[in-house]
C-alpha cells in the first residue's frame, strides 16, 4: 500500500484488522474490547510489529493496555495545567505558550498512530478535552504578537492535513514578518513515510526566508526502515532538517542496548537525535514512566564515550514552566582554586587548570 491516503483509510483500529498482523494475546484482546479511547495505527507501522511477542516495542506503543485505567501518579486535566491554558493570557485554543518568543500551534487532533504514551492524550486519544481548531484565529493571534519569532505546528499530526491546507497554513505563517522559523512536530516519517510525497515536498521544501525544521518521534530502532531512510532523505534534500524527539519509555527503550541502538540507527538514516523527553505525568500512563534519573544514566552508559556525540540527545523534562535539562552531572568531580578534577565515561579521572575569571 504505497499511497498514504490508502494507509489512512485502512487504519488498523479493530481487533479483526490487528489479527491480520499479529497473534493477539488474551490480555491485548480484553484491553481492546474494554478501551473507550481512540487507538490504531497504519498498516505499514503494524507490519513492523513482532507477530508473537507481546513485549514488542511497537505493539506496546500501539495496542491499548488495561494499565491505562490505573492512575496513581498522573495529573488530572494535564494539558490545561501543562500548557498554561488557564492562566490570565487570553489565547485561542490552538495556541499553547510557555516561552516569550515561541508558541505551539495545535492544528488538529488526528494522528497516523495513536501512541498510548501520548502526553496530549486528553485531546487525541481520550478526546475528553475538546479544542476549537480555528486556524484563522490562531494565525491572527500570531500576527498580533510580534514577539513570536518561532512557531511549532503540532497536533495530532499536522502532516495529515491535505497539501492544500498545509500550503495555506505555511504560506500565511511565512507572510508574517516577525515569524523567523517554523517547526513541525510529526510522527509521519516514522509511522507513515508514504506521506512524504512530491506534492508535500513542494509545499514544505525549497529555499525561503522562513525555514522549516521537522522533529519526528522514534522510540525504538525497530521503527526505522528503508522507507524511513528514503522519506528522510527526500525531506533533507528539499531543505528540511529532520530531528528526533524520543520519549523515555519503560520496557521499550530504557535499557542500554535498545537506547544505544535507537540513537545509532537514527543517525544511520540521517535523523539527528534532538531531545529525549522524560515521559510526562499525563493521566493513565504511569506504566510507561521510569525514575527521572534513568534518562541521564542511559546517556552516560549507552552514549557518552560509547558512540559519536552526534547520537546524544538532550535529556529534558517538559513542564508547565518550560523544559528542565536533566543531563548527567557527574563529569566534574572536584574543583579547587587550581584545578578541576573531571571523570570520563569509564570512571577515569584527569585534571585541567581552573582559570580565574
Ligand atoms: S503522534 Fe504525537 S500527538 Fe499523535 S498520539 Fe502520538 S504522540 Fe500523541
Amino acid at each position: 500500500m504505497a499511497d498514504w491516503k490508502e494507509q489512512m483509510q485502512n487504519l488498523v483500529n479493530s481487533l479483526e484488522k490487528l489479527e491480520q498482523h499479529i497473534n493477539v494475546t488474551p490480555e491485548e484482546k480484553e484491553a481492546i474490547e474494554k478501551s473507550e479511547t481512540v487507538w490504531g495505527t497504519t498498516p505499514y507501522f503494524a507490519s513492523l510489529m513482532d507477530k508473537d511477542d507481546p513485549n514488542c516495542p511497537i505493539r506496546k506503543q500501539v495496542i491499548p493496555s488495561q494499565k491505562e485505567n490505573e492512575n496513581n501518579y498522573g495529573i488530572e486535566n494535564y494539558l490545561i495545567y501543562k500548557e498554561n491554558r488557564s492562566n490570565e493570557e487570553n489565547r485561542p485554543d490552538t495556541i499553547a505558550r510557555q516561552y516569550h518568543d515561541r508558541v505551539a500551534f495545535t492544528v488538529m487532533k488526528t494522528c497516523a498512530n495513536y501512541c498510548r504514551h501520548c502526553f496530549r492524550k486528553e485531546v487525541v486519544v481520550d478526546q475528553s478535552l475538546k479544542l476549537n481548531f480555528d486556524l484563522e484565529e490562531g494565525l491572527q493571534w500570531i500576527r498580533e504578537h510580534q514577539e513570536v519569532r518561532d512557531v511549532l505546528i503540532t497536533g495530532g499530526d499536522p502532516l495529515l492535513l491535505s497539501d492544500e491546507k498545509l500550503d495555506f497554513l505555511i504560506s500565511k505563517l511565512r507572510e508574517i514578518p516577525h515569524v523567523e522559523m517554523i517547526r513541525i512536530g510529526s510522527r509521519v516519517p516514522i509511522v507513515l513515510p508514504q506521506r512524504i510525497t512530491e506534492g508535500l515536498l513542494k509545499v514544505l521544501g525549497g529555499y525561503h526566508r522562513v525555514p522549516i525544521w521537522l522533529n519526528t518521534q522514534c522510540n525504538h530502532a525497530n521503527e526505522i526502515t528503508e522507507e524511513t531512510a528514503k522519506a528522510v532523505y527526500k525531506l533533507m534534500t528539499s531543505g528540511i532538517n529532520v530531528g528526533n524527539q524520543a520519549v523515555l519509555l519503560k520496557g521499550i527503550n530504557d535499557d542500554v542496548q535498545s537506547f544505544r541502538e535507537l540513537h545509532q540507527k537514527l543517525l544511520s538514516v540521517r535523523i539527528r537525535p534532538y531531545y529525549l523527553f522524560y515521559c510526562e505525568p499525563a493521566p493513565g500512563i504511569d506504566h510507561f514512566r521510569t525514575p527521572v534519573e534513568k534518562g541521564a544514566e542511559l546517556i552516560r552508559d549507552a552514549i557518552r564515550g560509547h558512540t559519536t556525540g552526534l547520537a546524544q540527545p538532550m535529556y529534558v523534562m517538559a513542564t508547565n514552566i518550560g523544559k528542565i535539562p536533566l543531563m548527567p552531572d557527574y563529569y566534574i568531580k572536584e574543583k579547587s582554586d587550581k584545578e578541576y578534577t573531571v571523570v570520563n565515561y569509564k570512571g577515569q579521572e584527569t585534571t585541567i587548570p581552573n582559570i580565574p575569571e
